[in-house]
């Protein structure tokens, strides 16, 4: 992580513990009806006592043991099982079969009789089957005809544990016999799928020394031939059988790659291409489902075959499809046909949607079953998270702050400028929250530079109206007094006093500003999460604005309630979110995009330096506008902790050299993570003052510094940082009325880095900069680690069903609003538990 970003304790999810279970525990999980702790098996032990006693007690050998240390072994282990009346049993058998090496035959014989005799008692009970699950859905794979215990294990090996699970487990691609491409119109360099016939298979290890063998396959349809072949390590005899074994000569076998011509032999080849035996072609009872029109392809598992997988499906679906039942309320369908025309959804039945997206008969079908399964998916989710909100709601007491008017009023008068529409709308949405008696649950986004400070003072004004204290907490200490230092002009103005509190103020310091704070002497405090602590305690606090935070401040929240205070809480963060994903994230949040920049920012020109001449420009640029008076910034990455002592001594010599060797006659100042607090205070501030025209800087400034007279961005080593971060960067720049310039130093020639800094180039929108991201990265990379518990989505798919997830929230809103209870909508409220259950077990880490 960058050194000054936001605390990690901050950025967790809520506890568990703040949440309402969702509602009645449904069917058990799985394997129910199984005894819960199964007793270790006496049989073997009576078995031994008994062959034992036939010998006239000699203390037999095992294979491993003697008849002594495996009766003490099981012994020791019935002892961690049994009821502790029968451990008292066992103490003393113990002793005896300790010393049974030593014993008389006739002690031997008594240990043994006596253990013999205890054992029955501790016979596990007949297991019994599991039962019929009160669903069928939940009802383990085994039970489907033609599963046998094997299957099931490989299937579980994919996560398929119940029926449920078998039907959802929908194909990676199907293989349209329509569209074949026939291996005569093969071309290289093109991806492709073609089947034929196995008519060779070829296994050996490779003559020349590289300790190489090679598969190769040819097949044929007809209109000509190509080969598949694999290389592999040099294989002794059986492992060449085995592979050769693979691929039944006068089978079907799909190919699916990208063939090159080979040079040898002319013929188009695929190397290591995706491959199925489809089957033999006179397999009649196989024909259908295999080689049928539209063939369904599964991910699968090692020694799970497609034909053996595709089967169980097509069982499963012939004996389950009739008890599928639809739970989509018809009017939600019939509302999603409403509408303007590109926002309508149409749904086709869900038996209808199950059966196709397996076994289409066209190709063309697959669409709509996808989407209608999307749909619910997204429906479910939206359903629960909406659900589990109100049932919060309910739970929670909070702060009812009208607005009052005559602070924010007096405040608007004295801003030198007047809110955009967006600022205007955004506070309007968290006036109605404060005036609620439901607690708030909104989260700000808005661009860097869209003017979030000023909506956040408006809102905490509203809290002082109504005789409350307000708090904004920043990430770091340099945020925290960068917006302490704006704030105090306006809010003293307004005749009320603020406070900053930090972590590195002085001891004195601090317990002024405590004791202020404590006797509402102050209306307002800014601070680091120094806020929360515990010595800091609040007269009246009713509002706390967190600035530049991407994740919702429930733990905050809980923090302070924990201190027997019970604020609103706002969260406001520039890091924007697509809305596809903020609404599976944070369907539980409100959204508020301040979607609009102040007038007249020009966005900032952003250039690629690839090259040195590039790079070398780029520095001319920079004096240009160092002599026009303006500042740059010079940043380097920092990617991990274990750099950072690298990164802080590429920062210094660079500094050096830009002093001595390229801007001589400019101050050049540097700011790195390793230098104290008053140190990085004393760079920013002499930066701020115009004292210092360039700084070079680790990734310190990334959040929210703010100096207007900076126009110019220098990012070394672009590539080693994600698109959020850039965008965050540059948004340090073009903040004043001066045409901003940002330069991107990458000597990176891979294809990312083209497509992600062209993506820089192309735009300054944060919205659009995120989409992107998304789009390159998907989902579980574009939210990293930390956030990757995603909720498991089969047929919707986050980048691109936008519009099906929008609507699939209204749907879900609008049945709340009728049936908040869903009381009336039973087959609904099932399967929102279910699939919450299933699926959201994110929203259950701490
Ligand atoms: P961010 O959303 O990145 O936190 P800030 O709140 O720091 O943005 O605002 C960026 C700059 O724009 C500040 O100097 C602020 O005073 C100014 N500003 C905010 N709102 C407006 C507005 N409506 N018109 C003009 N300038 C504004
Ligand atoms: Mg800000």
């Amino acid at each position: 992580m960058p050194d000054a970003s936001p605390r990690a304790d901050l950025l967790q999810p809520e506890p568990p513990a703040a949440r309402p279970s969702l509602g009645p525990a449904g069917p058990a999980g799985r394997g129910s009806g199984i005894m819960k702790q199964p007793m270790p098996d006496t049989t073997r032990l009576q078995r031994a006592l008994a062959i034992e006693a036939q010998h006239q007690y000699p203390n037999l050998r095992g294979n491993t043991q003697c008849f002594a240390e495996f009766v003490l072994d099981t012994l020791s282990a019935l002892a961690r099982e049994v009821p502790p009346r029968d451990r008292e049993a066992i103490a003393p058998l113990t002793t005896a079969f300790a010393r049974y090496e030593h014993l008389d035959p006739d002690l031997r014989a008594r240990a043994v009789g006596d253990l013999a005799a205890l054992l029955p008692r501790w016979q596990p009970k007949p297991r019994h089957r599991p039962e019929e699950p009160a669903d069928w859905r939940d009802k383990p794979v085994q039970f489907v005809k033609g599963i046998g215990p094997a299957l099931a294990a490989l299937l579980g090996r994919l996560n398929i544990h119940t029926v449920d699970d078998l039907l959802r487990h929908y194909p990676r691609q199907h293989l349209d016999y329509k569209q074949r491409v026939r291996i005569g119109q093969l071309q290289a360099g093109t991806r492709a799928t073609v089947w034929g016939t196995i008519q060779r298979v070829e296994a050996y290890n490779l003559p020349s020394a590289k300790a190489l063998s090679i598969v190769t396959v040819t097949i044929s349809d007809g209109s000509g031939t190509a080969i598949a072949r694999w290389f592999g390590r040099k294989s002794n005899k059986p492992q060449l059988d085995r592979q050769k074994a693979r691929f039944p000569l006068g089978a079907t076998l799909l190919l699916s790659g990208e063939p090159k011509r080979d040079s040898f032999t002319g013929k188009l080849a695929f190397e290591r291409p995706e491959v199925e035996v489809l089957g033999a072609a006179d397999d009649e009872e196989g024909r259908s489902l295999h080689v049928g029109r539209v063939v369904p392809v599964y991910d699968l598992t090692e020694g799970l075959h497609a034909k053996t997988l595709r089967k169980a499906i097509r069982t499963a679906l012939d004996n389950h499809l009739q008890l599928v039942r639809d739970s989509l309320p018809t009017g939600l369908r019939d509302h999603l046909l409403t509408g303007p025309e590109d926002k309508r959804v149409a749904l086709i039945p869900l038996r209808k949607a199950l059966e196709t997206i397996h076994f289409p008969d066209q190709a063309e079908e697959l669409a709509t079953a996808r989407i209608r399964l999307a749909f619910d998916e997204l429906f479910w989710m939206q359903l629960g998270l909406t659900w589990r909100r109100r049932q919060l709601e309910a739970q929670t007491q909070a702060l009812q702050l009208p607005p009052a008017g005559e602070l924010v009023t007096r405040l608007r008068a004295l801003l030198p400028f007047a809110l955009t529409h967006a600022q205007e709308r955004v506070f309007r949405e968290i006036q109605a929250d404060l005036a609620k008696p439901s607690p708030m649950n909104r989260l700000v986004q808005g661009d860097v530079g869209s003017g979030k400070t000023v909506v956040a003072l408006l809102s905490l004004l509203v809290a002082v109206e109504n005789g409350y204290q307000g708090a904004l907490m920043a990430p770091t200490e340099i945020l925290a007094e960068q917006h302490f230092a704006k704030l105090k002009e306006w809010v003293e103005a307004l005749g009320l006093r603020v406070a900053l509190l930090t972590g590195r103020q002085g001891r004195k310091e601090r317990q002024v500003t405590l004791r202020a704070i404590a006797q509402h002497e102050v209306q307002l405090v800014v601070g680091t999460h120094a806020l929360i602590q515990d010595q800091v305690t609040f007269a009246r606090l009713g509002l706390v604005v967190i600035d530049e935070q991407h994740r919702f401040g429930v733990r905050q929240r809980a923090t302070l309630r924990e201190k027997g205070q019970n604020p609103e809480v706002l969260v406001m963060t520039a890091t924007p979110i697509p809305r596809t994903l903020a609404l599976t994230l944070h369907g539980d949040l409100d959204v508020s995009v301040i979607d609009e920049l102040p007038p007249g920012r020009k966005p900032v020109a952003t250039r690629w330096a690839r090259t040195r001449r590039d790079q070398d420009e780029a520095w001319e640029a920079v004096r240009r506008e160092l002599q026009a008076g303006r500042q740059c910034y010079v940043v380097y990455p920092l990617i991990d902790e274990n750099e950072k002592l690298e990164t802080v001594k590429a920062a210094t010599a660079e500094r050096e050299r830009l002093a001595t060797e390229v801007f001589p006659e400019f101050q050049v100042a540097l700011l790195h993570g390793q230098m104290s607090g008053e140190e990085k205070d004393r760079e920013i501030a002499k930066f701020r003052a115009g004292q210092s025209h360039v700084l070079v800087s680790t990734t310190v400034i990334e959040v929210g510094v703010d100096v207007p007279n900076a126009s110019v961005m220098v990012i070394e080593n672009a590539e080693r940082f994600g698109l959020a971060q850039l965008h965050q960067l540059r948004g340090r720049v073009g903040r004043g009325a001066a045409q901003s310039y940002c330069y991107l130093f990458s000597s990176s020639r891979s294809e990312t880095t083209a497509q992600r800094l062209g993506i820089m180039e192309a735009t300054n929108d944060g919205f659009v900069v995120a989409e992107q991201d998304l789009a390159l990265r998907g989902p579980g990379e574009f939210l990293g680690t930390r956030q990757s518990g995603l909720p498991d989505l089969k047929a919707a798919d986050l980048v691109n069903d936008t519009l099906l997830l929008e609507r699939a929230r209204e749907a879900a809103l609008l049945l709340l609003a009728r049936d908040p209870d869903l009381s009336q909508h039973p087959l609904v409220k099932a399967d929102m538990f279910r699939y919450f259950k299933a699926n959201m077990a994110f929203l259950e880490v701490g």
